[in-house]
C-alpha cells in the first residue's frame, strides 16, 4: 500500500512527477485522493426542472440553429424536450457543425446549466447526435471528478484509480472494529471503492452525501484532523511553561477604578485564565465572546496577573486603528498602577521603533501593544510571560507559533490567550480549535439597549439622511459604512470620498469625517480620535472600522450595500453601535433586487442580535470556509467531510479521538499522515 505509484501500470517518471504535484506519491495517497464532485450522466433530466449551476445531461430536438453577432460571432441552437426549451451557445464552431445541428436533429448534451431571467442555456456543452436506430446507452455509474493539475487529465486519474483499486485489499483499516460496528460503518476498502466508483444503486446516496462510505470517510477525516490538533495541544502542554502565582492585587485596584463591575461571565473567564497561568505548562486558551461583551477588560485582567507575577505581556491586534485604541485603553488602565505600556507598529519612525524595541528587550515595558510588527525577528522581550492575540480570525496558526517563539527558553514558553471577535458556532470551534482550551463570555454588560436593525432599499436614502441630521442634533454620533464589491482598495476609498462630499453637502450643519484604508496610520488615528472626542459627529468609513472600534456615544450606523457583505462581517460592524446606554439602530441599505441568500442574511441580522446564533446561520448559508474568512479556509479544507452536513458526527468523533489517544496510540500518526498532507500538519514545536 505504501508502494510508490510508479509500481502501477502506466506510471512513468513524468506522470509520477505530475502526481507529486497533487501530493500523491504512494498508492495509498492515490486512493485517498477523493473525488471533489461527481457528474451524473446516468439519467436524462427534463429541461423544465433544471437549475442553474448544475452539470446535467439533457436530450432534445433542435428547433432552430442560427449564427448571430452579439458583441462577437456565435452560434445559437435552440432545443426542446417537450417540457421546456434550452439554448446551446457556441463561440467556436465550423460550418459542418452548424449543418449537423439542423432542425429536427435529436441531440444529447452534457454541461453546466446557466440560467438568466430570459433563458436557460449551456455554453459549449459536450454533445452527441442521437440516432433513433442506434440507441446510445447512458452511463450506469456516476463519473468521479478529481482535483487535478496541469498535465494530468481526469481520464488519466480515473484510469489510475482503477489500477489502484485493484490493490485495495492491502489497505489497513485503522478504525477499531468495535467503533465501526457501533456506528454501522462499512469497511475502509468498501468505502473507498464506493466513493471512487459508485455502483448504480449507490448513485443517489452518493450525490446526496448520505452514502455510508462517504459518512465513514468523512468521520475518519475529521477524526484525523481532530487528532492532529490534539497532538499539537499535547506537544504544547509538554513544553516547559511558567507557573505564575499572582495574588491579584493590581487587578483588584483596576476593578476598583472602573465605573462598573465586571460581569459574571467576565469574572468566570478571568478565573479560568488565572488557573491556567498557574500551571507549569503554557496556556493555550481561546476566549469567545460576542461583540461588546467586554473582551478587552478580560485581556487587561490577564495582563495584570502576568505583570504582577513579574513577566512582560505582548498584546497583538490585527489593525493599526485597533492597536492604537488598545494602547490608549491599556495606558489608561495600567499606568496609574505604575506599569509601563509600550507599542510597536509598522508605521513608527525608525528611531521610535528602536527605542520601543529596546524597552521591550530590556524589560522596561510591562506590556507592549502592537500589530504584526510584534512578530518581526529583531523584536525580543526580556521576560515574556503572556501573549494576547485579539481578534484571532485574522491570524493563522503559523503566526501564533511565531509569536510563541518570542519567549525565552530559559524562563519557559509564554502563555497564550486568543480572543475572537466573531463568534464561531460550537461545532466549528470544537473542530477548528481543538488545540486550545476554550472560554465563552456569554453575557453582555448590563444596561445595553438592543440595537434595532432595519433593512431599507437604497432609494430611501433621503429619509435616512434626515434621520442622521436629527440624531446628530441630539448629540449622538453616526457611522456611515461604504462597501464596494471591487477588491481594489483605491476604488473603495474613492467611493468613500464621494460619499463624504455628498453627505457634507446635504448635511451642512453636521461635522463629517472620513477614514479609509489608504490614509496614513497617523491620519486614521487623528480622525478616530476626533470621532471619539465627538468633534466629528458623522464618520464615513470603509470597512476598516469593522473590528473592535469602541465609541459608546455612536448610536446609529448606516451600512451601504449591506447585501454585499457576509453575515459575520455585518454583525461585527453593527457591534460598533449599541455600546452606550442610548437606544441604537442599524440601517442596512441594499440595492434591489436582493438575491435569495442575501435576503436570508439580512433577515437573520434583523431578527437576531446573538452572534452565536448568527454564526450558526452563516455556517448553514455559506459553509465553514467562508465563516472563517479566507485566511482560515486552508486549515479547514476537508477532502470529503463537510462541517455543515456532518456536524452531527462531531461529538462521536471527539469520543473516538479520546479512545484512540488512550487505547490505540500507535494508530494515531498513521491515521493523521493518511489524511493530512505533510504541508498542512501543524508545525512541530
Ligand atoms: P469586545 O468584547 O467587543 O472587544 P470591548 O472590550 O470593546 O468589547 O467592550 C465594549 C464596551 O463595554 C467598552 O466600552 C467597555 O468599556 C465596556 N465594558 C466592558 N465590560 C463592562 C462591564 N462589565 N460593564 C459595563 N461596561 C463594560
Ligand atoms: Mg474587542
Amino acid at each position: 500500500m505504501l508502494d510508490t505509484v510508479t509500481s502501477l501500470k502506466g506510471v512513468g517518471p513524468k506522470m509520477a512527477e505530475n502526481l507529486e504535484k497533487l501530493n500523491i506519491s504512494s498508492i495509498q495517497d492515490l486512493l485517498f485522493h477523493l473525488p471533489s464532485q461527481y457528474q451524473d450522466r446516468t439519467r436524462v433530466q427534463p429541461i423544465a426542472t433544471l437549475q442553474g449551476g448544475h452539470n446535467v445531461l439533457i436530450e432534445g430536438v433542435v428547433e432552430h440553429t442560427e449564427v448571430v453577432f452579439r458583441g462577437r460571432r456565435m452560434m445559437l441552437s435552440r432545443i426542446s424536450d417537450g417540457t421546456g426549451k434550452l439554448t446551446l451557445r457556441f463561440f467556436y464552431f465550423g460550418a459542418a457543425q452548424q449543418k449537423s445541428l439542423s432542425e429536427g436533429t435529436k441531440i444529447r448534451c452534457f454541461g453546466e446549466i446557466r440560467q438568466s431571467m430570459y433563458q436557460t442555456e449551456m455554453i459549449h456543452p459536450e454533445y452527441t447526435l442521437l440516432d433513433n436506430d442506434f440507441p446510445a446507452p447512458l452511463a450506469s455509474t456516476l463519473t468521479a471528478i478529481y482535483p487535478a493539475t496541469k498535465g494530468l487529465q481526469q481520464r488519466t486519474i480515473r484510469r489510475l484509480m482503477g489500477e489502484a483499486l485493484k490493490k485495495l485489499s492491502g489497505i489497513e483499516d485503522l478504525l477499531p472494529g468495535h467503533v465501526r460496528s457501533k456506528h454501522n460503518m462499512p469497511a475502509l476498502s468498501d468505502a473507498l471503492k464506493d466513493i471512487h466508483q459508485p455502483d448504480a444503486q449507490s448513485n443517489q446516496a452518493v450525490l446526496d452525501g448520505e452514502h455510508p462510505g462517504i459518512k465513514r470517510l468523512a468521520f475518519e477525516e475529521m477524526l484525523a484532523h481532530q487528532l492532529s490538533l490534539r497532538q499539537f495541544r499535547l506537544q504544547v502542554h509538554a513544553l516547559p511553561g511558567i507557573a505564575m502565582k499572582p495574588q491579584g492585587i493590581p487587578l483588584k485596584a483596576l476593578q476598583a477604578s472602573l465605573p462598573f463591575a465586571l460581569t459574571k461571565a467576565q469574572q468566570r473567564v478571568i478565573k479560568e485564565i488565572k488557573h491556567d497561568l498557574a500551571q507549569p505548562s503554557p496556556m493555550s486558551r481561546l476566549v469567545q465572546g460576542d461583540v461588546g461583551s467586554g473582551k478587552t477588560l478580560v485581556a487587561a485582567a490577564a495582563a495584570l496577573l502576568a505583570i504582577e507575577a513579574g513577566y512582560q505581556v505582548a498584546l497583538m491586534a490585527p489593525t493599526e486603528i485597533l492597536a492604537e485604541q488598545h494602547l490608549k485603553s491599556f495606558e489608561a488602565w495600567l499606568e496609574p498602577l505604575g506599569f509601563k505600556v509600550g507599542s510597536l507598529s509598522g508605521k513608527q519612525k525608525a528611531k521610535e521603533r528602536r527605542d520601543q524595541s529596546e524597552r521591550a528587550a530590556l524589560g522596561m515595558s510591562h506590556l507592549v501593544v502592537g500589530t504584526h510588527a510584534l512578530f518581526q525577528n529583531h523584536v525580543s522581550f526580556a521576560k515574556l510571560g503572556l501573549i494576547i492575540i485579539d481578534e484571532q480570525h485574522r491570524f493563522g496558526v503559523e503566526q501564533r507559533l511565531a509569536l510563541r517563539d518570542k519567549g525565552n527558553e530559559q524562563i519557559g514558553y509564554p502563555h497564550q490567550l486568543v480572543m475572537t471577535a466573531t463568534p464561531i458556532p460550537r461545532t466549528l470551534a470544537m473542530t477548528a480549535y481543538a488545540d486550545m482550551d476554550y472560554s465563552i463570555i456569554d453575557e453582555l454588560p448590563p444596561g445595553r439597549t438592543p440595537i434595532k436593525t432595519v433593512v431599507i432599499a437604497n432609494s430611501r436614502r433621503d429619509e435616512i439622511i434626515s434621520r442622521i441630521q436629527s440624531v446628530c442634533e441630539s448629540g449622538a454620533q453616526v457611522y456611515w459604512v461604504c462597501t464596494l464589491i471591487e477588491e481594489s482598495e483605491a476604488l473603495q476609498c474613492e467611493n468613500a470620498e464621494e460619499t463624504e462630499s455628498m453627505l457634507k453637502e446635504q448635511l451642512p450643519s453636521v461635522r463629517v469625517g472620513l477614514v479609509h484604508g489608504r490614509m496614513s496610520a497617523q491620519e486614521k488615528q487623528e480622525i478616530m480620535q476626533q470621532f471619539k472626542s465627538a468633534e466629528i459627529s458623522l464618520l464615513v468609513a470603509t470597512t476598516v472600522i469593522e473590528v473592535g472600534v469602541d465609541v459608546p456615544n455612536a448610536s446609529l450606523m448606516i451600512i451601504e450595500n449591506a447585501e454585499r457583505l457576509g453575515l459575520a462581517q455585518l454583525h461585527q460592524l453593527r457591534g460598533r453601535v449599541g455600546r452606550g446606554s442610548a437606544a441604537s439602530s442599524c440601517v442596512l441599505m441594499y440595492q434591489p433586487p436582493l438575491s435569495k441568500t442575501a435576503r436570508k442574511r439580512l433577515d437573520a441580522l434583523r431578527n437576531s442580535s446573538d452572534g452565536f446564533e448568527i454564526a450558526q446561520i452563516d455556517l448553514e448559508i455559506r459553509g465553514p470556509g467562508e465563516v472563517f474568512g479566507t485566511r482560515q479556509t486552508g486549515e479547514l479544507q476537508f477532502r470529503i467531510a463537510d462541517l455543515v452536513r456532518d456536524q452531527a458526527m462531531l461529538p462521536e468523533i471527539q469520543k473516538t479521538a479520546d479512545l484512540l489517544l488512550a487505547e490505540y496510540p500507535e494508530t494515531i500518526s498513521v491515521l493523521i499522515k493518511r489524511w493530512i498532507r505533510q504541508s498542512e500538519v501543524f508545525i512541530k514545536v
